[in-house]
């Protein structure tokens, strides 16, 4: 039997209208590349993004089209992140960290029409506007004044030109939800990079679930500052967030350095930030060395690779920011689990609390987890037994664009490429990537255990492990290490600072201790280059 209830599709459209009528007045501050502060209300933005969606459709981006980007968190992009999917058009950001040659092959792949950028980028635009198949339109994100003087990329357009050259009068169409909104690539650590391409109605769905108390607790009480950047999984889906909601939002731009992160908390009286590890690293040594705090900012979302537990203890315990621990990936839109404590662990003591944060967090609504062994059966949700992480659920791919690499899924679970357990409660810990594992005597050890244990000695700024060839395990864990500026600590204090926190045998052999660790372009550390430096390092024999 049919039910009674309106069809309506869940449009990215919708989110925008909602907050037009709604919060019409609630602020978008930006830092902008032009080098100074912007302010805008959410009905400037509904104003201006039907401009841009009008703009769209004159310059001949018709329903499916791609439209890419190259931009950093402000509000021009949030005004093409409405106006390229609210017109049925698929957004496709671009991430400028990647090789001019890697975004030549993404962007061709995308088969994307047209090519929005911040002026940051230029150099690369022109290295790869000669290159690219299929961009035919080049526009700047800056206003008339702030236009290169001269350029090599023909025919350059103006955002601000074409947001003044058409009306605001513009409904946004009616489709099916199932429509694909925008397009992520994954970083494709391994081979090519492939595409992840969302549509409205997982859009949509995963805002529903990111927005609600026990994942990010947003409301339009909060002023949130991604700094996680649009142009990598849309901004962990903040953009989306903060227009259901009603939040202030306040964009960054390109300026992510601890110290004017936090003049903005301060300034603008952010309550809510979110973005990787790496990142806070920067602002919590700012914060240390000036000894300043944090007057406004109650929480901060930290995911893409582990929060070491020392930073969740020096957030929480130093400074009252609550830290919100979340594992996801590009494929699911992003957000998979978060690490939030449920009633029955109000009691814990501090030490058990902690340890529970740690974990990777619990499943929000609409995402099914479970672990496998190597033959694809269910593992037990005990807390000990851990194995391939595979999920399921309405914003987890299917298939990668174009169906690259064939049919991803098994049984119709999405296997993550992570290593974890899960316990009883439901808590998730990811031990390792799975292609990260160190193999030690035929039994693993978890990677992510000894960093974590490695970045609390006060000496270390930045810990990898690696597994690396011994002639009798194996494989043995090379810690690969960073100290802090002006910290000393040898090789025999940071070994010895293992003991008693974990099992004897999970020590690693050796320090090497380096000035940086390479990091990727979405801010995770590249082990894979660390592997390939370390291929001939000689473990001590003992
Ligand atoms: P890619 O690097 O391919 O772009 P993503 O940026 O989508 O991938 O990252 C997904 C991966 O990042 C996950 O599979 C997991 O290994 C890692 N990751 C994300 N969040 C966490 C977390 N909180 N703790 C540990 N690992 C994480």
């Amino acid at each position: 039997m049919n039910a009674n209830m309106m069809q309506q599709p869940l449009l990215i459209s919708t989110l925008l209208n909602h907050a037009e009528r709604h919060h019409g007045e609630q602020e978008i501050v930006s830092r902008r590349v032009e080098g100074d502060m912007h302010r805008q209300t959410y009905a400037d933005l509904a104003q201006r993004a039907r401009r841009m969606a009008n703009a769209l459709a004159a310059k001949g981006v018709s329903f499916g089209d791609r439209v890419a980007t190259l931009a950093w968190n402000g509000y021009r992009h949030m005004e093409l992140y409405y106006a390229v999917s609210g017109s049925g058009a698929v957004l496709h950001t671009l991430n400028p960290r990647l090789h001019a040659d890697q975004v030549v092959w993404i962007a061709d792949h995308a088969e994307d029409q047209v090519l929005f950028f911040d002026l940051s980028f230029l150099p690369l635009v022109e290295a790869i506007a000669p290159r690219v198949k299929t961009i035919k339109t080049f526009v700047a994100m800056t206003s008339r004044e702030h236009m290169p003087a001269s350029s090599t990329i023909p025919d350059l357009l103006c955002y601000e030109d074409l947001i003044d050259a058409h009306s605001p009068e513009f409904t946004w169409p009616l489709f099916d939800e199932n429509t694909a909104s925008s397009l992520c690539y994954t970083s494709g650590t391994t081979g090519n990079p492939k595409g992840a391409l969302y549509s409205h109605r997982s859009t949509v769905l995963h805002t529903y679930a990111s927005a609600l108390p026990d994942s990010l607790d947003c409301s339009s009480r909060d002023t949130i500052l991604p700094v996680v950047p649009m142009f990598h999984v849309n901004a962990w889906g903040l953009p989306y967030v903060a227009c259901m909601v009603g939040a202030k939002l306040v964009f960054p731009g390109p300026w992510l350095d601890g110290k004017s992160l936090h003049e903005l908390f301060e300034s603008e009286g952010v309550t809510m930030s979110a973005g990787v590890p790496t990142v806070w690293q920067g602002l919590l040594a700012h914060v240390e060395a000036n000894d300043l705090k944090f007057s406004t900012m109650k929480r901060t979302v930290i995911g893409g690779s582990t929060c070491p537990p020392a930073m969740m203890d020096a957030f929480e315990d130093k400074y009252g920011v609550q830290v919100i621990h979340v594992w996801g990936m590009t494929e699911l839109s992003p957000m998979g689990a978060l690490g939030k404590l449920k009633g029955k662990h109000v009691g814990l003591d501090a030490v058990q609390r902690r340890a529970l944060q740690a974990k990777q967090g619990r499943s929000l609504y609409g995402i099914d987890m479970k672990i496998v062994d190597e033959h694809g059966g269910e593992l037990p949700r005990d807390g000990r037994a851990s194995g391939d992480l595979m999920v399921r659920g309405p914003w987890v791919i299917a298939n990668y664009f174009r169906g690259e690499g064939g049919d991803p899924l098994v049984d119709g679970w999405f296997p993550t490429g992570d290593v974890a357990t899960i316990d009883a409660d439901g808590f998730m810990q990811i031990t390792d990537r799975s292609k990260d594992v160190i193999k030690s005597g035929g039994e693993w050890i978890g990677s992510i255990d000894l960093e974590n244990i490695a970045m609390a000695h006060p000496a270390v700024a930045m810990a990898a492990c690696i597994g690396v060839k011994h002639p009798k395990w194996d494989e043995r864990p090379l810690l690969v290490a960073v100290k802090k500026p002006g910290a000393e600590v040898t090789r025999e204090e940071l070994l010895a600072f293992f003991d008693g926190r974990i099992a004897k045998w999970w020590t690693p052999d050796d320090v090497a201790f380096v000035d940086s660790i390479p990091l990727g372009a979405t801010g995770k550390m590249l082990k894979n280059r660390l592997r390939e430096t370390f291929r001939e390092h000689r473990l001590p024999t003992a």
